[in-house]
């Protein structure tokens, strides 16, 4: 079994690679930044973006697993104090071919600009953002127009990433087995002369969103933890991933809904 791990680079997150590789080492794994078959991220969730993006030309072949330095993640769900457990579950399961692998679906973003177009995948989300003005763009659903939306931004996540940026404003969380992306609106305007939606919106497979900024000037766009301040960019089209999908490998069942209840209600009912 060949194994790669990512890690936050603050010296707890350090330590504990460290003695990771001491324990795979014991088990006969193969440490390969070229194609492993497990990537072990060790920080925090935004530690398993980067991860994931590092490895994103070979999601068919790679499955990620996190542990958390700082609070529970929902893509970090083991605890540093577990990491002779994992070494041990992940040495067992790969050798006896029984490691569970769930899979979790990815928003693809097509930049169309005049130069020609280019894509990028999230884990968790897209996001358009005005710069110094107002954003001003129009939003087609599945080729009709359907809105011209005015205000900070749009926000489009995977269900994973429902958690993050998207439960900030107000969407749903959803769960990862549903294929399904979320539109959420930063701060829009709405009076008697703007009309947007003003409620999230939830779009299955197969559907798309396309988004035309108005603006000759600047905007920001981000796919994850990545920002990029363009002028360039005529349209983008999000849709969920037909035939892209992220791969975590599940030493142990730990529930969606049960990382949602720890992460953010946190109590013990007796
Ligand atoms: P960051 O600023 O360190 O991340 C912001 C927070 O989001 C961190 O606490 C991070 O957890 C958490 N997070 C990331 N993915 C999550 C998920 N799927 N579910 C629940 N929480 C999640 O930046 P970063 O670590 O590079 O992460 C980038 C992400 O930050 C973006 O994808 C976006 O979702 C999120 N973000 C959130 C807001 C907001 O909530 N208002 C604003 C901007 C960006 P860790 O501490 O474990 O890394
Ligand atoms: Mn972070």
């Amino acid at each position: 079994m060949n194994y790669f791990v990512v890690d936050r680079g603050d010296d707890i997150s350090l330590r504990l690679t460290e003695q990771f590789h001491q324990l795979a080492k014991g088990y006969g794994m193969v440490l390969d930044g070229t194609k492993p078959d497990i990537v072990l991220s060790i920080g925090g969730d935004g530690t398993m973006l980067h991860a994931f993006h590092r490895f994103r030309h070979l999601l068919e072949h790679t499955a990620f697993v996190g542990i958390h330095t700082g609070r529970l993640g929902f893509y970090a769900d083991w605890t540093p104090d577990e990491l002779e457990e994992l070494a041990q579950l992940m040495y067992h399961q790969t050798t006896e071919s029984r490691m569970q692998i769930v899979e979790y679906p990815l928003v693809e973003i097509t930049f169309t600009t005049a130069e020609g177009m280019e894509s990028y995948l999230a884990l968790n989300e897209f996001t358009l953002r005005g710069i110094a003005e107002t954003m001003v763009a129009q939003l087609n659903i599945n080729d009709e127009m359907f809105e011209m939306f005015r205000g900070d931004g749009i926000c489009i996540s995977t269900p994973s990433g429902s958690t993050a940026y998207n439960k900030a404003l107000n969407g749903a969380l959803i769960h990862p087995s549903l294929e399904a992306l979320q539109i959420a609106e930063i701060a829009s305007i709405n009076n008697r002369v703007f009309r947007t939606l003003g409620s999230p919106m939830i779009l299955p497979k197969h559907h798309s969103c396309d988004i035309y900024p108005q603006t000759k000037k600047k905007v920001l766009l981000s796919v994850d933890h990545l920002y990029l301040q363009r002028d360039d960019v005529l349209s983008i089209r999000c849709k969920v991933s037909p035939d892209q999908k992220v791969k975590f490998a599940r030493f142990r069942p730990f529930p969606f809904w049960s990382r949602v209840q720890k992460a953010f209600i946190g109590m013990d009912y007796k």
